[in-house]
This record gives structure tokens, C-alpha cells and sequence, in this order.
């Protein structure tokens, strides 16, 4: 998400497919194209089906309520992320990945909300951290493969979405060190 705001229109990274007719389908790696794993099953009997989030109690004695964020959420989060970017602040992505979750019954948020939220957050506690990372993780609709339709003969085309250094690959430039020292 962050890249697609970055750079803006047309400038995708890319992966060539052969089609079954042999037309070869160029997939960006853009959301319009991603496949999402389902959320984890293990999460299934933690939902409530009355408040429609997900409920989790804690060995530390905490309770959390989380749900996917919807696109009003997702909307505003990706304003933030945009103005962070512009204005050359470095997103806290660790709480970012977060705190989206934790806002349910909400529709959007302001940027002074999200900045409130980041502050309470940097207090919270190291189970509790740990705890929403992992749920949140099971909950992210991570990508499972890339799709479109194919330009010459309107099949489906997939591609396995993987990167050969893990998704970071596409932001960090592995062995930087190296490429980067002048010797
Ligand atoms: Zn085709």
C-alpha cells in the first residue's frame, strides 16, 4: 500500500506469465491484483457473532476486541501513512499494522486521532504487544498469489506472489552493505 501511494500511477513492479493460450500477461504487484489467504481458522471460536469483532482474553489479564479494518479505516490510515511519507516522518509500522484492528465500531479516524492512538500504544505492554502482533497476523488477509484476466483471451492468469528475499525485498535493498560501501 505504502508503494502504491508512493509512486503513484504506473510504476509497478511486475512478474510475465504465459497465459494458456500464450498471450504473456504482465502482473503488477498492485492490490486490484492480489489474492488474500483466508483468516485463520484457529480465530473462528473468538468471534462474536453479536458484536461481529473478535474477543481474546489474555494470560496478562487483558481483553481485546479486533476486527479487520473497513475502508473508511483503511482509507484513513493510508492518508497517514502518505502525509508521514511526504513530510519525511518514518511510520511507526509496528503499532500501524496494529492499531487498525483495535477500532471497531468506527468508520474512520482523524490524523490527530491516529497520533493519540500511537502514543497511547507506545505504553502498552510487552505480552499485550506481542499477543496483538501474532493475532493480527492471523487475521491480515496476507497475499497469497497475484491474478488478472488475461488481455487476449479474458482467462484467469495466477501467479505465486513471492519474492526471493521476502516481501521487504520490494523496499530493502539486500546487501546494501556491500552494494552501498565504497571501498
Ligand atoms: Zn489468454
Amino acid at each position: 500500500m505504502i508503494r502504491e501511494l508512493t509512486f503513484q500511477q504506473g510504476n509497478y513492479l511486475a512478474t510475465k506469465i504465459n497465459c494458456s493460450c500464450g498471450t504473456e500477461c504482465s502482473l503488477e504487484l498492485k492490490r486490484g491484483n492480489f489474492v488474500y489467504h483466508e483468516i485463520d481458522e484457529k480465530l473462528d471460536k473468538y468471534f462474536n457473532l453479536s458484536t461481529k469483532t473478535f474477543i481474546f482474553r489474555t494470560v496478562n489479564g487483558k481483553e481485546f476486541e479486533l476486527t479487520p479494518p473497513n475502508i473508511g479505516l483503511q482509507k484513513a490510515f493510508g492518508d497517514y501513512i502518505l502525509k508521514e511519507n511526504n513530510e519525511k516522518r518514518t511510520p511507526n509500522l509496528a503499532f500501524l499494522k496494529i492499531i487498525p484492528f483495535m477500532l471497531s465500531g468506527r468508520t474512520t479516524i482523524t490524523y490527530d486521532g491516529i497520533k493519540a492512538k500511537l502514543k497511547e500504544f507506545e505504553e502498552i505492554d510487552d505480552i499485550s504487544f506481542q499477543f496483538l502482533n501474532a493475532a493480527v497476523g492471523k487475521m491480515t488477509f496476507g497475499v497469497k498469489e497475484l491474478k488478472k484476466n488475461c488481455v487476449a483471451c479474458g482467462e484467469e492468469v495466477r501467479a505465486e506472489m513471492q519474492f526471493p528475499n521476502g516481501a521487504s525485498g520490494i523496499f530493502v535493498i539486500h546487501d546494501a552493505f556491500e552494494a552501498y560501501l565504497k571501498e
